[in-house]
């Protein structure tokens, strides 16, 4: 029997309000090979970096936080398929909720042959799918970045996608910032100009 992968995870967040419906916890995964132009995130491109860890470790770690659910980011989730249903599926087992974000189009996962793919959109109950398109902000919806991204609702929970679009501030114990939440450039602009250089980033999807 084939072990199911590791998850290269670039962020954990415990708790955010800033994405998703309710009070979540998220996971950005490193690596996305669709590479969006305008792309917030250009330094989850890469496969290489962010930390292997077990789908088990994940679940707990969810489910330890008290949320309400999970919200998966990136980076592509669907490019770690395998690791990210197992998460998926043992949060949903815990009786919470998972909201999964991808760059690709729900036609053309739904129709893959891949059944980790097949198994990710299966544990997932609020799915927000397509590329990222800079030529189409959106300013109306909350948590997506363009209007051709479309909220998939795969099952009926997660029902109600209304809400503010929200940029949170986290500072470590050892003074580190970032960001993550979805504003558009002039408003994140604003934001980070007075933060430190280099320390801040941005991760809306
Ligand atoms: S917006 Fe999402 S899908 Fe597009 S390049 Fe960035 S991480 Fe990948």
């Amino acid at each position: 029997m084939s072990e199911t992968p590791l998850v290269r995870v670039a962020r954990f967040l415990e708790r955010t309000t800033a994405e998703g419906p309710g009070e979540r916890s998220a996971i950005w995964v490193q690596g996305c090979s669709i590479r969006c132009a305008g792309c917030f995130n250009p330094h989850l491109f890469g496969t290489r970096g962010g930390t292997p860890t077990t789908p088990e470790s994940l679940v707990d770690r969810v489910v330890a936080a008290g949320t309400s659910g999970v919200t998966l980011l990136g980076g592509e989730p669907f490019e770690q398929a395998a690791g990210l249903a197992a998460v998926a599926a043992g949060v949903r087992r815990a009786g919470l909720t998972v909201m999964t974000f991808t760059g690709y189009e729900y036609a053309y996962l739904r129709t893959s042959a891949d059944e980790h793919v097949a198994a990710l959109l299966s544990a997932t109950d609020l799915l927000v799918a397509g590329p990222f398109r800079q030529d189409l902000i959106d300013h109306e919806r909350p948590w997506v970045g363009s209007t051709n991204q479309e909220f998939l609702h795969l099952t009926d929970r997660l029902a109600d996608v209304t809400g503010p679009d929200r940029v949170e501030v986290t500072v470590s114990a050892t003074g580190d910032i970032a960001v993550n939440g979805w504003a558009d450039s002039d408003t994140l602009d604003a934001l980070l100009a007075g933060l430190p250089a280099g320390r801040a980033r941005p991760s809306a999807h």
